[in-house]
């Protein structure tokens, strides 16, 4: 069995949509980013990129190539699902914690999971999302940014 970390973080401006989880999200900001900017899923490639030793979501998906802009990133996850297999490896799980004050995702979490979990084609049960805020402290208290951290555990395909 192999595990991998992922971290992200981007901006909350005016004039974007709130996607987390390929979910849209209704609030006054949207994440600002080159893709669709889901930072939560950003988190989840990089944690699958890790565990399959497969370098970071900036060298597969360069955010100055055309090809990418504005992409779903359901797409780029699938991608990276797709990438995970090619070297043989199975997906066993994903466990993920954003980090926001604003808006609260409970009535969200369960399409955001069904989403995670049909991109990478396990489980429901074996994808998991947590929320907490970041207590009112920094740039991500003032509601300036959203952040996201994500685990995950591949082992061989048989
Ligand atoms: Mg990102």
């Amino acid at each position: 069995m192999r595990i991998g970390f992922g971290y992200d973080i981007h901006r909350l401006v005016e004039g974007r949509r709130l996607i987390l989880g390929g979910v849209e999200i209704p609030y006054i900001k949207g994440l600002d980013g080159y893709s669709d900017a889901d930072v939560l899923l950003h988190a989840v490639c990089d944690a699958l990129l890790g565990a399959a030793g497969k370098d970071d979501i900036g060298i597969h998906f360069p955010n100055n190539d055309p090809e990418f802009k504005g992409i779903s990133s359901v797409e780029l996850l699938k991608r990276v699902a797709a990438i995970v297999v090619r070297e043989g490896l199975k997906i066993v799980n994903v466990d993920s914690t954003l980090v926001l004050e604003e808006p609260k995702l409970m009535p969200f979490k369960k399409r955001m999971r069904d989403n995670i979990s049909q991109a990478l084609g396990i489980p429901e049960a074996s994808v998991n999302i947590k929320a907490t805020t970041q207590e009112g402290v920094g740039a991500i208290g003032r509601g300036e940014a959203i952040a996201a951290y994500a685990v995950a555990s591949v082992e061989r395909a048989k």
